[in-house]
């Protein structure tokens, strides 16, 4: 007897979980869907538009959906389109990997404000995110300030300190590539409450701030401690020594010629977005880390600036029917209730990498199979048929492999200059061209 699986989201946790199931199960027919309806989740929609080797993991991951016994249905939300309930009793199991990229709140006055972005939104609007496409942010001013101090807000600043000629091969949205042209940027300032120890980043993208063709990274020497403290051992060490040592080689550059600043400060958390009608600046206080934490010490500043993007981490948002637990879907090591289980960002919340979900996919693939082994499990769900049945019912125009192809093969012809294509950037363009 077959088993049926259906998997919810298609970015890297999901397609980890299908190799997974595929490996274990020979015989098993996967469902992946997607709310959106081309594949791979924040491949497509987090990773820096200039990363562009990073984005080309999704081939692996293409090979995995075009396999006879997987499915791919894109469009169809599950919440939507869909309710928990309907999977639960169709599948055999139900894997949740719907990822945690909804951005968390600085909870300060002003927040409001327009001019102010989660990383989520803005990185969305120049990776052409349907649900983001007409953010229309106000890059309008030489200032922008970004709070957080990991990968992202790396992205973030270094996207926005880029020419044009730097983005060349890039898959960034043209519109938005014209919009961050047009700024007439002078400063980014990148802040973090806690030091360059705590720092999320990592050396290769620390590193990419470097050379940049004009921009000039700042970074306050006397904000660089001379060795790593704190409870940090092995890789994590090795990799804060890097970054140590990559931030004082940016401390001692003199680079006056350069017409954009990078400014990394560390050491200072918002206390409030200043403005009347939209973002004009930004109250910064002084902090000072005690034991890892970051702890206030009123001493206050404000730097001016159009915008403010925050990068400060993400929650799930699950559908009705799942439990969320703080920012993620409530779980035991995945184990979600009854036949139903979570991995990647829902699992654990917004951290690691592309690669570091492969291993934890796996760990829940492995709970999944304990727990058919168990006496009693039987395999007796009907799989997608009941499922197409309702999404046609309900007049659903699910996206197959073969559409996902046709839609990328119009985006490749829609390129422009050295871009490699050009993405649309709402569903109805999507759908349209399948027309
Ligand atoms: C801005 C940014 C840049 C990054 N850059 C890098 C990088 O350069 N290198 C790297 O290795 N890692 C990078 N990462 C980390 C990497 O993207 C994550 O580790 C990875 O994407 C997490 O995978 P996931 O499958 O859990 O979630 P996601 O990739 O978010 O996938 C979730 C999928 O679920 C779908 N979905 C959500 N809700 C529903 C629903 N209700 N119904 C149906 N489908 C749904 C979404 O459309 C999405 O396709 C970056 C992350 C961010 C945020």
């Amino acid at each position: 007897m077959s088993a049926y699986f259906a998997i919810i989201g298609s970015g890297p946790s999901g397609m980890y979980a299908a190799d997974a199931l595929l490996k274990n199960f020979p015989n098993c027919k996967v469902d992946v869907f997607d709310k959106i309806p081309m594949p791979f989740g924040l491949i497509r929609y987090g990773v820096a538009p200039d990363h562009f080797k990073t984005k080309n993991t999704a081939r692996q991951f293409m090979r995995t959906l075009e396999l006879d016994q997987v499915r791919y249905l894109g469009n169809v939300e599950i919440g939507r389109d869909l309710s928990v309930e309907e999977l639960k009793k169709n599948y055999d199991a139900v894997v949740y990997a719907i990822g945690a990229y909804n951005d968390r709140e600085l909870g300060i006055p002003g927040e409001n404000l327009p001019g102010v972005y989660g990383a989520c939104a803005f990185v969305g609007w120049y990776n052409a995110h349907p649900d983001y496409h007409e953010l229309s942010p106000m890059l309008d001013g030489g200032n922008a300030v970004v709070i957080g101090i990991g990968n992202v807000a790396l992205d973030v600043c270094r996207i926005l300190a880029k020419t044009r000629t730097e983005m060349r091969g890039s898959d960034i949205a043209a519109s938005a590539l014209d919009v961050i042209q047009n700024m007439p940027i002078e400063e980014v300032h990148m802040f973090g409450r806690r030091g360059p120890v705590e720092a999320g980043f990592t050396p290769k993208e620390l590193g990419e701030v470097r050379d940049l063709e004009r921009c000039a990274a700042i970074v306050k020497a006397e904000q660089i401690p001379n060795k790593v403290e704190g409870d940090f051992e092995g890789r994590e060490k090795g990799i804060k020594e890097k970054n140590l040592t990559i931030l004082r080689e940016l401390a001692a550059q003199r680079k006056p010629e350069k017409s954009v600043k990078m400014h990394f400060q560390f050491y200072a958390s918002p206390v409030k977005i200043l403005g009347r009608d939209r973002v004009e600046g930004i109250r910064m206080e002084h902090t000072e880390v005690i034991d890892g934490r970051a702890v206030a010490t009123g001493q206050f500043f404000d730097i001016p600036c159009c915008s403010v993007i925050t990068a400060i981490g993400y929650h799930a948002n699950p559908p009705e029917g799942l439990p969320l637990n703080r920012a993620t879907i409530d779980n035991t090591f995945g184990r979600v209730r009854d036949n139903m289980y979570v991995v990647g960002w829902a699992k654990r919340g917004s951290s690691g990498t592309i690669p570091t979900n492969g291993p934890d996919s796996r760990s829940v693939i492995d709970l999944l199979i304990e727990d058919l082994n168990k006496d009693g499990a039987t395999l007796d769900k009907p799989g997608g048929r009941t499922i197409d049945k309702l999404l046609s019912d309900r007049n659903i125009r699910v996206v197959s492999i073969d559409d996902v192809k046709r839609i990328s093969a119009a985006e490749i012809a829609n390129a422009v200059d050295d871009h490699p294509w050009e993405k649309f950037t709402s569903i109805n363009d999507m759908l349209a061209a399948l027309n």
